[in-house]
């Protein structure tokens, strides 16, 4: 979800920690997919024959394609998600957080916001 629409719907500390779990979701897959892996590998030692040995072989790339699918997704949602919390404290009262969406460009990456407490505007950029 993107960083303007995150704010409008549900604000961005939420938001913040929904990019989190979504993230830490792809790690998790990450994970079952290396196990899949092994799993292949592990069971390529009992095949007989090509076409069995070929099934486990396509198990293991199809476990390594969606791995590194999963893991790029996971380092992407932590990074755009650090970096817009690094870029939500409000400049004036040090708020961290608090803040209302203004305005947004079209991709919904360059915010303008405006904070709760003191009614300061900033830009948020990812
Ligand atoms: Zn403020």
């Amino acid at each position: 979800m993107r960083l303007a629409e995150g704010i409008r719907r549900h604000g961005f500390r939420k938001w913040y920690e929904r990019q989190l779990l979504q993230g830490h979701a792809h790690l998790v897959l990450t994970f079952l997919c290396l196990v899949g892996i092994f799993a292949a590998l592990e069971g390529m030692r009992g095949t007989v024959g090509w076409a069995e040995r070929a099934e486990e072989i396509l198990t293991a790339l199809f476990c390594a394609g969606a791995g590194l699918w999963a893991l790029r997704r996971y380092l992407s949602l932590l990074q755009g998600a650090e970096l817009a919390a690094h870029q939500a404290e409000c400049p004036q009262c040090k708020a961290y957080g608090r803040l209302d969406l203004v305005q947004s460009d079209a991709s919904g990456d360059r915010v303008t916001v405006r904070c709760r407490g003191c009614g300061h505007g900033w830009r948020i950029e990812m």
